[in-house]
């Protein structure tokens, strides 16, 4: 008898630990969690019924099953229906309407999506998502017209294009370009009319852009913008560098910059600051000028700009420069992406047009420089500055002493580098400086659309 008693004793201690642990284990263990799969939709209220649906599900069990059904007044279409034990993660669906009945008459269908994982969760049956959403048919292209744009673009230059679009749900206006750049455009004059400043990179072998309107069902149209492209031939210099240089200036610079920290080859010192310097300099340059505000723009006329009195011009926008040392060509290569003027030492500095200062601190190999936003996605930067008279925020106005040149950062004298920007793009300061070039190109183009639109 005792030892039964205890012998049951025995046991009853063993089922409370095997009890314990398999509740333990239960609650902790991946294969009986209990969260629902995640499920994300790529669509929310409106569909095209044409194009497909892409769902993506996440659940850390993996997922059992799937099923998409699709649902009129009439009929009832299950579209996926995917029994695929599958230990992934993430998995993705489309969901199409059945062939042949991609055009529907209803204003409106259902989408029902069950999602089950694989955790033993609920008796073995696992975790079940399921949600119905009603979505709204709309198989109308979005409207869209360019309604007029410059006539040329230069390598390395600027242009506009303005145009009209609508749509009771639109998603996105986008310029997309062959170089992968996409513009950004501004509400413009009245309402459903669009523009933006174009750029052609000087590194870029050709430009094309096209106007990408898409509503929230997916529809897209694509209208391309007909500007002629006019070739431009920039400079390609081959500089000998000298060891009195890399002594004298990159040494000076490898000092300061903690690119160079732990790197004693003057060559190397070199390379480091003609190109990782640089990259990372332009990198919060571009990031600072790629924003466009999504104001009504009415009007853009700037002054031509001019922002050095008696500035002649000591290096040319767009120049690659090649350099070689000591018979080894090829050391490292870099493009000048402004227009270098001097004039005096400390010659002051002017913003020809008003604008809100953005930048206004010391960036690397363009030493002190202050960056003022034009508007319209177009920006004017100002490198080597002795001195900065602006701060971040300040909001100056046309013809306002903005700074004095200098040789601060990377520069062998005094001068100014004069940069101009449309949307983060470097572009050929020449034109912004010249008034039969903005007339022609920029402020004719904005008055005829302005023409155009007022008839309409
Ligand atoms: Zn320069």
């Amino acid at each position: 008898m005792r030892r039964r008693n205890s012998g049951s004793g025995m046991m009853g201690w063993i089922f409370g630990i095997a009890a314990a642990g398999a509740i333990g284990f239960i609650a902790f263990s991946p294969i009986f969690e209990r969260n629902d799969p995640v499920v994300s939709v790529s669509h929310q209220d409106y569909w095209n019924f044409q194009e497909p649906i892409h769902v993506s599900v996440e659940d850390e069990s993996g997922l059992k099953s799937f099923k998409a059904t699709i649902s009129t007044d009439h009929d009832d279409w299950v579209v996926v229906d995917d029994l695929a034990m599958s230990k992934e993660k993430t998995r993705a669906f489309d969901v199409l309407p059945p062939k042949g009945r991609r055009s529907v008459e209803a204003q409106s269908v259902t989408l029902k999506i069950e999602a089950t994982d694989n955790s033993l969760w609920g008796l073995f049956m696992g975790n079940t998502f399921s949600q119905e959403m009603t979505l709204v048919i709309d198989q109308r292209r979005p409207v869209l017209s360019v309604i007029a744009s410059s006539y040329k673009i230069q390598k390395g230059g600027s242009a506009i294009v303005i145009f009209k679009a609508s749509d009771p749900h639109m998603e996105s206006l986008k310029i997309q370009t062959n170089f992968g750049k996409t513009f950004i455009a501004q509400p413009f004059y009245k309402p459903g009319y669009y523009a933006s400043l174009l750029a052609w990179p000087v590194q870029a072998q050709s430009f094309s852009a096209t106007v990408v309107a898409r509503d929230k069902a997916g529809n897209e149209t694509r209208s391309s913008v007909p500007v002629r492209l006019k070739d431009h031939a920039y400079k390609v210099s081959n500089i000998e560098l000298s060891d009195a240089f890399l002594d004298g200036k990159i040494a000076e610079l490898a000092n300061v910059y903690q690119q160079t920290i732990g790197v004693d080859d003057r060559l190397e010192q070199f390379r480091i600051i003609n190109e990782k310097v640089r990259a990372d300099n332009e990198k919060i340059i571009h990031e600072a000028t790629s924003k466009v505000s999504n104001a009504i723009i009415s009007d853009f006329r700037p002054i031509p700009f001019y922002p050095l009195v008696n500035g002649q011009k000591v290096a040319d926008f767009g120049d690659h420069r090649i350099y070689s040392y000591k018979g080894q060509e090829n050391v490292s290569q870099a493009y000048h992406m402004g227009l270098d003027l001097a004039s005096v030492q400390m010659g002051p500095i002017k913003s020809s047009n008003g604008g809100n200062v953005i930048f206004s601190k010391t960036n690397g190999i363009y030493g002190n420089l202050p960056i003022i936003d034009h508007g319209f996605g177009l920006y004017t930067l100002y490198g080597h500055c002795s001195e900065v008279s602006v701060q971040e925020k300040d909001r100056v106005v046309s013809q306002q002493e903005i700074a004095k040149t200098g040789m601060s950062g990377y520069a062998m004298g005094d001068h100014l580098h004069f940069g101009i920007l449309v949307q983060g793009i470097e572009v050929r300061p020449e034109e912004w400086m010249d008034s039969k070039w903005i007339a022609d190109n920029i402020t004719n183009v904005i008055d005829s659309a302005k023409m155009f639109i007022n008839q309409q």
